[in-house]
């Protein structure tokens, strides 16, 4: 299987969007190179801000001649890059003080929630931490049995309820069972259906509150999960969860198979909410810390 950087840059560069290839075949600095390279960076999801923030500083430097040659350019490129994501590369800790350390997700559904929390809950169980998981998508029975599935694949516990539960109280019984059994991290699903999101908002802010009954400093974590391909879309998303619960850390998925993967700029010059985690696949494995710099490189070279 390739690493990571190959799985990037091959998802990345899918619709031909890969912004290196700018440079391909290039050997000095055209009039058109800027105007290319800025339709590549909006195709693939930068967006306006961050894109006029590295064209206006390429464009700069190349009218006060800071840029002799083509590598300088690419050299200038991914140094405005990492100075957009190297703010935003903030990996999760594992707070060891916490017992447990709470880590409450949200999105919509089909972002890849739950394969987030299963991940996650194999690589704490790999750390040797204990685990406990709480079911807090009462909505749909799927949610829970995909779930408890996980739960069985990596030997976690899985606190639920019968679908129409409500789910705060799911969350807070789960957060007792994990104080009781010394768990050092809970993390809690939740609900994520788009068309009654006003609902979907008021139960966040339940569940988020009902935490804090048992330990005023919890939720540790609001771990907003977003699937990259959706691009633009995702801002939207992010808007309005930020709104209803104070989003503390974004996990991108399915950044191996889309051209969109240009969104975690649009997000950090938008937001700047630090970037946990980047999915790159369905395993259990493909999770991962984000990395500014392998992830500039992915795009780049
Ligand atoms: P949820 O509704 O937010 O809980 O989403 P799921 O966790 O059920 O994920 C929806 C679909 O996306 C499933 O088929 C997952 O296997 C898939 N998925 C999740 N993360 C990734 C990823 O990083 N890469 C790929 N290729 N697929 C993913």
């Amino acid at each position: 299987r390739p690493g990571l950087i190959g799985r990037l840059r091959n998802g990345l560069k899918r619709t031909g969007s890969g912004i290196g290839l700018v440079f391909m075949g290039r050997k000095y600095i055209d009039a058109d190179l800027l105007e290319e390279l800025e339709t590549l960076l909006l195709t693939a999801d930068v967006g306006m801000e961050a894109t006029n923030r590295i064209i206006g500083d390429l464009t700069d430097r190349l009218k006060r001649n800071k840029l002799d040659d083509i590598s300088a350019l690419h050299q200038a490129l991914r140094e405005n890059m990492m100075a957009i994501l190297e703010p935003v590369a903030q990996p999760l800790e594992v707070n060891r003080d916490k017992k447990p350390m709470v880590i409450l997700t949200v999105g919509i559904n089909g972002a890849g929630k739950t394969t987030t929390i299963g991940k996650l809950a194999e690589q704490y169980r790999n750390e040797g931490r204990r685990v406990v998981l709480a079911a807090g998508d009462t909505f749909r029975a799927a949610a829970v049995e995909q779930l408890q599935a996980w739960g069985e694949r990596t030997g976690t516990p899985v606190i639920s309820q019968p679908t129409g539960s409500d789910a705060a109280s799911v969350v807070y019984d789960a957060h007792q069972a994990a104080i009781a059994r010394g768990a050092d991290v809970l993390i809690a699903d939740t609900a994520g259906r788009l068309h009654t999101q006003s609902n979907l908002m008021d139960e966040l802010r339940k569940i988020r509150r009902v935490l804090g009954k048992q330990d005023e400093t919890a939720p540790h974590e609001v771990l907003l999960v977003l699937d990259a391909g959706t691009g633009q879309n995702a801002l939207a998303q992010a808007e309005q969860f930020r709104e209803a619960v104070d989003v503390t850390g974004l996990a991108l998925t399915k950044l191996d198979g889309t051209a969109k993967g240009g969104v975690i700029f649009a997000m950090a010059q938008r937001f700047g909410i630090p970037v946990r985690f980047i999915g790159i696949g369905e395993g259990v494995d493909d999770l991962r810390p984000f990395d500014a710099e392998a992830f500039v490189d992915a795009l780049l070279d």
